[in-house]
């Protein structure tokens, strides 16, 4: 299955939902990437770039989310495929301990719960 890209309107609205920073270290240097919470299977039959899907990371924690899945599945950075969680079900840990969650209507809010 080839990858679709990331429409630019998308993409535009993930940089303003996640200011511009890492959502995992709030790093704002440049460079910022995209990740997937889900691979690519996991995705089928929905919208693959849903905004919920999506979260801006910087190269550093980009490259550990994809070298160490289990930290990644932990933290909620990223979706297992297998079982029926959905991205906006799964909400993710900061490296602050501040538990965000994502709609696909392309808000992002901070969960009252801190985990410890
Ligand atoms: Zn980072």
């Amino acid at each position: 299955m080839k990858a679709t890209p990331i429409p630019l309107g998308t993409r535009q609205r993930l940089f303003e939902r996640d200011a511009f920073c890492c959502l995992y270290c709030k790093s704002g240097q440049s460079g910022l990437e995209i990740h997937h919470r889900q691979g690519r299977l996991a995705r089928r039959g929905q919208d693959p770039h849903r905004m919920s899907g999506l979260v801006l990371l910087c190269p550093s924690c980009h490259l550990r989310a994809t070298t160490h899945p289990e930290w990644a599945y932990r933290l909620g950075l990223s979706v297992r495929r297998i079982g029926l969680d959905e991205t906006d079900e799964v909400p993710f840990t900061d490296c602050y301990g501040q538990l965000w969650a994502l709609t696909d209507e392309g808000d992002r809010f901070r969960l009252p719960v801190t985990l410890t």
